[in-house]
């Protein structure tokens, strides 16, 4: 069952880090600074990041892979999507990048309504979304800056610019002094961190993540964990699939479990919830 009250937690809005490289200090955004959870709701209208409307979808095969779904995700607000193999949460996600498009319902994501968007749209719309796999894809034959540059290299940023991105970026995950080394002499979470400092490089509004920890040992994913929660701590709105319930009970963060396509339950422990409306 979907719970329908959600607690309002009413912890001050972490303070940015001062150090913190500019592009991941988002204080300054009126989201962030302005109202309280208890005048506006998590994700009311005008702070609404993602918004599922009675989404379904159905791919050619016949295959329902989502059925009325209805959600959304605040901005700076970090959100778990559970469910057994095959539940939907991979559809869910890649509805929300555009790789596939609704067959029913709504689905606004940051302003842009997917069910209207043409295709020629969908470069400039992704630029604003940065994904984290479990497989994390990085190129062994690059150094691992070169491995974070690669969406910047598409997106033709200004050289210098792009440097000065990289690092801030490898800077964020605790990996500057290794900028130069191979993906191949990094460990396993330090090779995810890399994949999330690649994610993360052409700042994103929103982090999807598809069980990014699916490969990692417990403490390992805790770190990762972390890692996304500062994220949403200036303000990016983070929805991450995972079956690891071991480790997202613990958490504390909104829980959206599918069943079947379905959103069969919704936990909100509210320990910690939003960057966006929690004061
Ligand atoms: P999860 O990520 O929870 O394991 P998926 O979203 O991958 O679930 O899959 C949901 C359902 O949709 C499954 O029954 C799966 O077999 C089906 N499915 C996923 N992708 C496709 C596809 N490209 N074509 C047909 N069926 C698919």
């Amino acid at each position: 069952m979907i719970s329908s009250q959600r607690c309002l937690a009413t912890r001050k809005i972490e303070t940015a880090n001062p150090r913190q490289p500019a592009e991941f200090t988002r204080a300054n955004d009126r989201e962030l600074t302005t109202g309280t959870a208890s005048e506006e709701p998590r994700a009311s209208p005008f702070n609404r990041m993602i918004a599922f409307d009675r989404v379904s979808k159905r791919y050619p095969s016949g295959q329902q892979a989502l059925a009325n779904l209805s959600f959304t995700l605040a901005r700076g607000e970090f959100a778990f999507i559970t469910g057994h193999s095959g539940a939907g949460k991979s559809t869910l996600l890649k509805l929300v990048l555009g790789i596939e498009r609704p067959s029913g319902g709504s689905l606004v994501v940051n302003g842009h309504d997917l069910m209207a968007m043409s295709p020629n749209m969908l470069p400039s719309y992704r630029r604003q979304i940065g994904t984290v796999f479990q497989d994390h894809q990085l190129l062994n034959d690059r150094s691992v800056f070169d491995n974070v540059a690669l969406p910047l290299e598409i997106s033709g940023l200004d050289p210098r610019e792009g440097k000065r991105r990289v690092r801030a970026a490898l800077d964020k995950v605790g990996l500057l002094s290794k900028e130069r080394m191979s993906p191949m002499a990094l460990s396993g979470g330090e090779q995810q961190r890399v994949g999330i400092a690649r994610a993360v490089v052409n700042t994103p509004r929103i982090i999807l993540a598809d069980e990014p920890t699916g490969n990692l040992d417990p403490e390992l994913s805790a770190e990762i964990m972390a890692l996304f929660a500062q994220f949403m701590s200036v303000g990016v709105s983070l929805l991450v699939a995972s079956h690891d319930r071991a480790l997202i009970d613990g958490l504390g963060y909104r829980i959206l479990t599918l069943e079947e396509g379905r959103l069969s339950s919704e936990a909100s422990p509210h320990i910690k919830g939003t960057a966006a409306n929690e004061y």
